[in-house]
């Protein structure tokens, strides 16, 4: 409790009184995120400013108290889920587009503009920015470039780290650092913009970002393309994959996945149909009807049931709307739900789809899978009922380990948080995680931000 004050009124001269939260009902909608995790923080500060950012960093150095940086809470995986004796630093008075300039084609961006404002201001100019996760309207591109976090545009137009040039951040000792260059090319120094994408708050508070645009395509197609099962969907995906036309979007849907959408009545789904791709190639008006032949080309083959391109946004809309009432259909199946994101190679999805179907069988639960399976990064959806709990994470555990010896990657957009700390090891060897603690210590030497967050625990005597 004395602490609680003391750490309140020290963010109080440092912030003034308008810009901390010390009251338990406030600081309690500040503790949680989209993993359903929930903690008290001890006081919430909602700077205005670097400067003011700096100064909560200094407190909490000062109290050695345990600092999340929080953007809009939409993340999956507990990594903006405060410590009990920790501060929240709430994003949301630094929200402002700084400028968008259309001849270099940057935007420049406090961290708590949300995805879908930037996306507003950028597409106002002609452009946008590439990452576009589901959760755009209210997900922040402080969060975005803290969680690597993208979305099925990621395939053409890659992510955050694809599409960041600099970054502005305090760091846990408190120094302001500019990491990048204004321009597409630069190459002084070392890449601290791609270090601090991804940390997930852990090394600095990102206070301003130089972004990439890219010009608005002039039209585009979406195309459905059902298929009789995983096997034949799988190896379109990769015949796709090995031609020159890169699509915009290429989306999948497992059997299990249509079977529920089937029992909510929800999209006019083919009959026969056992998985589904989306798919959309953007472009020049005059030049896409050839990139929707070079990918009818490649899509067709064995199980191919339907191939319907869209003749209009309606349309596109309305074949959108399988896959949109996929995420809510989820939700009412089964009260316990373990959402991971997992990343194969492409051309062993196959693989992966067998895999999970045997643990699924193995560990008596449900699996529904879905996602951008241009990347392979899928959506492996576990699901059952409280009591299945113990199952569903052995399951999950075991997810992991086909993952990992398919040559693939545990998360390829949601990020690590609190959630999938413990497996992290079991991807990354231990020098390169002493080397990980080690970049950590320098960040951030009374390991303030964000703990117990993004890596696993620190190796004895690391
Ligand atoms: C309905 C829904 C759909 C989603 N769809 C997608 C999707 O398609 N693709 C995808 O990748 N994710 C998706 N997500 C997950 C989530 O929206 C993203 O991870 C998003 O980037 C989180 O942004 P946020 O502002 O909510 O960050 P928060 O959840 O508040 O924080 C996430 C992490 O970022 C850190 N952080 C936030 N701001 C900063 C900063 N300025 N400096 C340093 N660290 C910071 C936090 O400390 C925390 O570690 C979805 C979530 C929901 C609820």
């Amino acid at each position: 409790m004395e602490k609680q004050h003391s750490i309140a009124e020290a963010l109080r001269t440092a912030l003034g009184s308008d810009a901390v939260l010390s009251d338990p009902a406030d600081r309690w909608t500040y503790g949680y995120d989209n993993s359903r995790a929930q903690a008290m923080p001890l006081a919430v500060a909602l700077p205005s400013d670097t400067a003011g950012v700096r100064r909560v960093v200094q407190v909490c150095r000062r109290f050695r108290a345990p600092l999340t940086v929080r953007g809009r809470g939409t993340g999956t995986t507990g990594a903006a889920v405060p410590d009990e004796d920790g501060v929240v630093l709430s994003m949301e008075r630094m929200a402002a587009v700084l400028s968008v300039d259309a001849a270099n084609r940057v935007a420049v961006v406090q961290p708590g503009v949300t995805n879908g404002a930037l996306q507003a201001a950028a597409g106002a100019a002609g452009f946008f920015w590439p990452p576009d996760p589901g959760s755009a309207e209210y997900c922040t591109v402080g969060g975005n470039l803290a969680c690597n976090a993208a979305g099925p545009r990621a395939l053409k137009y890659g992510t955050p780290r694809d599409n960041t040039l600099g970054i502005e951040a305090v760091t846990g000792e408190g120094r302001i650092i500019r990491a990048g260059c204004y321009t597409t090319k630069g190459v002084v120094g070392l890449d601290l913009t791609r270090l601090l994408i991804g940390s997930e708050g852990t090394l600095a508070v990102i206070t301003e970002a130089t972004l990439k645009l890219t010009p608005l395509p002039e039209a585009i197609t979406t195309v459905r393309a059902a298929y009789t099962d995983m096997h034949t969907a799988a190896a379109a995906v990769s015949r796709i994959m090995s031609q020159p036309v890169v699509p915009r979007v290429l989306e999948f849907l497992d059997s299990a996945a249509l079977a529920l959408l089937r029992a909510r009545d929800a999209g006019d789904l083919p009959a026969g149909a056992g998985a589904l791709l989306m798919i959309e190639a953007d472009g020049l008006a005059e030049q896409l009807p050839a990139a929707v032949n070079a990918l009818q080309r490649a899509a067709a083959g064995d199980g191919l049931l339907e191939w319907r391109a869209a003749a209009d946004p309606a349309e596109a809309a309305s074949l959108w709307a399988a896959r949109k009432a996929l995420s809510p259909a989820l939700r009412s199946l089964a009260p316990k739900k373990i959402n991971e994101d997992v990343v194969v190679p492409v051309s062993r999805i196959p693989e992966l789809t067998d895999g999970l179907a045997t643990l699924a069988e193995k560990h008596c639960v449900r699996i529904v899978s879905f996602g951008h399976a241009g990347n392979g990064n899928l959506h492996v959806n576990v699901l059952g009922e409280e009591a299945d709990l113990e199952r569903m994470q052995a399951c999950v555990d075991e997810v992991f380990r086909l993952v990992l010896a398919l040559q693939g990657t545990l998360s390829g957009e949601h990020g690590i948080g609190r959630s999938k700390r413990a497996f992290v090891g079991l991807e990354i060897d231990a020098p390169t995680l002493a080397l990980m603690w080690r970049l950590k210590d320098v960040f951030d030497p009374d390991g303030i931000l964000n703990p117990g967050k993004a890596l696993p625990d620190r190796p004895a005597g690391g």
